[in-house]
């Protein structure tokens, strides 16, 4: 079975074309400014093949659906013979509100429910939906399944969904925490599983995502029981631009002594906080780690902030797991930076958490790992996160029943 996945954004579309009987990859690529000068979309055969880079004039996603599937069964480059070898696709949806609580088969009542929640993310379903029609009309009789980000932390209980604020917004308006990231917490979790050699029913794990947006979410028996943001991808852990928890009171303080508009302060909050904020430098951890400690104090500090965020969280959700048999790092920073793993686990013993300085300092680059000593209690594990598969799994699951 051949399985597409495709995500799409504002700007941008990423695909991936699986060959599920391997689990392997095909093809992927990623069309960047669509509906916008200078587009371009590129190709790469297999997982890590050479990437071509095409220059096309992709005005909306339904073309730069078309391109990609001109691509794919291209005769000389390409890896289909025709497009009747694609058996389904799956879309990743950012928002699923509190209506899915699992992926699904996309009908015309699951794309009604998809719009209903563009409210909660104005940004990213718009762009989801126009993916999924854009298939619609190309390939009208092919499958297509919704996986969504929030649906993994369905399994929160209300105590940790439920803000403190007038009961009346969530009644109303459904405001309530509902998490993102589900789709790599729960193949993590999954992956973490069968690197400890115990079923996932019988683990307490924490995942920590740490890619341009990042999230910890605590795992109990495989469910969701709470993670770190919450109604938007603001709350939580401290990003690359985005101010994770701040006091709400702040915001009432800062709009009001510097004028800001509704959309200026959203601005603030959302690119020019976070590491970047602090730092006033980059909100990329790879530049504050070049040659860090020896950085700026601002730079420095900013490393500091996120990496302690990070370490309250766990210790967080060590009380609410009551316990826990492993952390697990994930996403471009999660696998790629001793640096943040470091300073985040020095002195957890107390905690159970012994690392293996020499281990996590190798640890990167796509390759899993264990990075404590044998006499940890609590392990914790490297493992690079993998969505597309989930996606693709997902789908071939659904549509096969
Ligand atoms: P993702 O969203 O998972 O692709 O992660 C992107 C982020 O990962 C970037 O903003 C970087 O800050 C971070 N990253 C990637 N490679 C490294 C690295 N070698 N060291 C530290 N951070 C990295």
């Amino acid at each position: 079975m051949k399985i597409l996945v495709l995500n799409c954004g504002s700007s941008s579309i990423k695909y991936q074309l699986f060959d599920m009987k391997e689990k392997t990859v095909l093809a992927k690529g990623l069309a960047q400014r669509v509906g916008l000068a200078g587009s371009t979309i590129d190709f790469r055969k297999g997982d890590d093949g050479k990437k071509a880079v095409f220059e096309a004039e992709i005005l909306d996603h339904k073309i730069g659906i078309q391109k990609i599937f001109e691509l794919l069964t291209n005769k000389e480059t390409g890896v289909l013979g025709s497009l009747n070898e694609v058996d389904a696709v799956g879309h990743r949806i950012v928002h699923g509100g509190d209506k899915f609580s699992a992926s699904v088969l996309i009908t015309q009542e699951v794309k009604d429910a998809i719009k209903e929640c563009i409210v909660f993310a104005p940004l990213h379903n718009p762009p989801n939906l126009k993916g999924v029609e854009a298939v619609e009309e190309i390939l009208p009789n092919v499958k297509q399944v919704a996986v969504f980000d929030t649906s993994f932390h369905q399994t929160m209980k209300p105590e940790a969904y439920i803000y403190g604020i007038p009961y009346m917004f969530y009644e109303k308006h459904r405001i309530r925490r509902y998490g993102f990231h589900g789709t790599s917490h729960r193949y993590v979790a999954g992956r973490a599983a069968e690197m400890l050699g115990k079923p996932l029913e019988e683990l307490k794990l924490i995942t920590v995502h740490l890619g341009n947006g990042a999230s910890v979410a605590a795992i109990d028996k495989g469910k969701s029981m709470d993670t770190s943001m919450g109604h938007t991808p603001l709350e939580g852990l401290v990003m690359g631009t985005r101010c994770g928890d701040i006091d709400p009171a702040l915001i009432l303080h800062i709009m009001k002594e510097y004028e800001l508009t509704v959309s200026e302060m959203d601005n603030l909050l959302n690119k020019h906080s976070g590491v970047l904020g602090i730092s006033q430098e980059s909100s990329d951890l790879r530049d504050l780690e070049e040659d860090w400690p020896n950085k700026s104090e601002k730079a420095n500090l900013a490393l500091d902030v996120y990496s302690h965020r990070i370490k309250k969280y766990i210790g967080a959700y060590m009380a609410v797991l009551n316990g826990c048999d492993a952390v697990v790092w994930t996403a471009g920073v999660g696998e790629n930076s001793p640096i943040v793993r470091s300073i985040v686990h020095k002195n957890m013993d107390w905690f159970g958490i012994k690392l293996d300085l020499e281990k996590n300092e190798v640890t990167w680059r796509g390759a899993e790992g264990d990075i404590t000593t044998p006499d940890s209690k609590v392990k914790v594990l490297v493992i690079p996160t993998n969505e597309e598969l989930v996606i693709a799994q997902d789908t071939m699951e659904i549509v096969s029943n």
